[in-house]
């Protein structure tokens, strides 16, 4: 077989890489370091973390522990480092990040069928199988000619993404359905602020901690204009919120109180409504519109459960606004990770948008699988949604393309159990055995091989 040529050597390319050598055939990993260096990474070693030394809590009942365990069920070389070099961090997985990357690039250069080439890909290959994994700062030539080749449209270079809550930890008897003048089908979920609780929010906001940004975020912030972070809007006086994304014009719990020009409900119109906008399909998942955001992720957790309805609020993924280079998925992708445009490229990473070190491991495993399964003439596999890997997947090629932005493995995205279970740990471990259940009958299915038992589900 000619070679598939994985471009990136990050955590997606290295799974990719070594995903591809493992079913037989020839790969080319193309890794820009330390030839040309990104604004992030510092070693020339592949699977670099390029900030935190963590892949996120370990038990198999929590969205990155399941994601692990699906990952160790199927033979991932990353994650198998990672075991391997864990250093002491409580229920977290964390690594010893130097040795973890020289180990890995060790184990590629190792193989016989890999080859591991220092030099930046400016265009993407057009004559052979094609894995991009250039991660979320793809340097500047290759975005140009990616961008050229799906479209304008079809990129991003900044995420200014709001917060993602849990449908279910939102307060529904203060939050009510609405869309504003009652306008087509009630589309968002409105958290209603009287005065005191507005000034109180405001004022809270306004003096809540800043995340620095980095040099290179510093250089790329004059892109957000019309898109301010919320505190920033705070900051520019006691009503401009009110003016924008807080607006309470047109929007009244009619449900509960009646038609909102009955002269008895003139005292109950709303002072600031915060509204949030239906995330997935399954509307397990809601965007606190407007609320793009650099405060520090523990004070958004401390600030926005002062809003009316989000006491309890459960975070799948905190605002943030940053450089990252990521593509329409739902609109470019299938759930196995190939283009729709051209059936010899795949992508994974941060590049397809899914967020964190876990997810574009699962990503580079996934698409590896594929690129060498297209190139031995086997058919392509997409995983159960009822697995992290194949629920994320699923939801990056099928959310709504509007507004398509990063996603971080969580529990939001899978489908619902058949029965109810309110206790979240026990409806945690449910989603966890569902996960091996239905990993084992799919890799049965596929002759994917899996590579050791569950590990304890009780
Ligand atoms: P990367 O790991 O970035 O790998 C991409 C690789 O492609 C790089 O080695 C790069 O040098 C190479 N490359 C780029 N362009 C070319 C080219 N044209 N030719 C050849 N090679 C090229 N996630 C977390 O879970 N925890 C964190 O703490 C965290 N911190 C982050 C901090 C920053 C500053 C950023 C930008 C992201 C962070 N992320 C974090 C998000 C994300 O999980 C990581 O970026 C992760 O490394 C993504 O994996 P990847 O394989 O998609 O990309």
């Amino acid at each position: 077989h000619p070679p598939i040529h994985v471009i990136g050597g990050g955590l997606a390319g290295t799974e990719a890489t070594w995903q591809i050598a493992q079913a037989g055939v020839p790969v080319v990993l193309h890794e820009m370091r330390p030839v040309k260096l990104s604004p992030a990474h510092h070693s020339e070693h592949v699977a670099e973390l390029v900030c935190s030394n963590s892949f996120g809590a370990k038990s198999a009942d929590r969205a990155s522990g399941l994601l692990h365990e699906e990952l160790r069920q199927l033979g991932s070389v990353v994650i198998a480092k990672a075991d391997e070099h864990a250093v002491p961090a409580g229920g977290a997985l964390a690594v010893d990040r130097a040795v973890f990357s020289r180990d890995l690039t060790a184990t590629l250069e190792q193989h016989p069928l890999i080859e591991l080439r220092r030099d930046e890909v400016t265009s993407i290959p057009t004559d052979s199988t094609v894995v991009l994994t250039t991660g979320p700062l793809t340097s500047d030539a290759l975005a140009a000619d990616l961008r050229q080749f799906t479209g304008q449209d079809y990129m991003s270079f900044f995420d200014a993404a709001s917060p993602i809550v849990v449908g279910e930890s939102i307060n529904r008897d203060v939050a009510f359905m609405a869309s504003r003048y009652d306008r087509g089908e009630a589309a968002y979920l409105n958290c209603p602020m009287d005065k005191e609780q507005y000034l109180a929010f405001w004022q809270a906001l306004c003096a809540a901690e800043q995340a620095e940004l980095k040099d290179f975020e510093q250089e790329t912030a004059k892109f957000f204009e019309g898109c301010l972070p919320i505190e920033e809007m705070g900051r520019r006086g006691e009503d401009t919120m009110r003016y924008g994304p807080l607006k309470p014009v047109g929007l009244f719990d009619t449900d509960r109180y009646g038609a909102f020009d009955a002269p008895e409900n003139k005292g109950k119109r709303p002072y600031a409504v915060v509204q949030l906008r239906q995330e997935d399909k399954g509307g397990q998942l809601w965007n606190m519109v407007g609320f793009q955001t650099n405060l520090r992720w523990g004070e958004q957790k401390r600030v926005f459960r002062m809003i009316p309805g989000l006491e309890n609020a459960e975070f799948v993924r905190m605002g943030v606004m940053h450089r990252n280079t990521f593509i329409n998925s739902p609109e470019l992708l299938s759930s196995a990770l190939q283009f729709h445009q051209r059936a010899n490229l795949f992508a994974a990473g941060q590049l397809v948008g899914t967020e964190g070190y876990t997810a574009a491991c699962a990503g580079g495993w996934l698409s590896g699988t594929n690129a060498a399964r297209s190139v031995l003439g086997l058919p392509l596999v997409s995983l159960p949604v009822t697995t992290m890997m194949g629920a994320l997947f699923g939801f990056i090629s099928s959310a709504e393309p509007k507004h398509f932005q990063p996603m971080p493995p969580n529990f939001g995205i899978f489908p619902a159990l058949p029965e109810r279970i309110r206790n979240k740990r026990e409806r945690y471990g449910k989603y966890r055995d569902r996960s091996f259940s239905d990993l084992h009958t799919w890799a049965n299915t596929h002759q994917i091989t899996i590579k050791q038992p569950a590990l304890a589900t009780a």
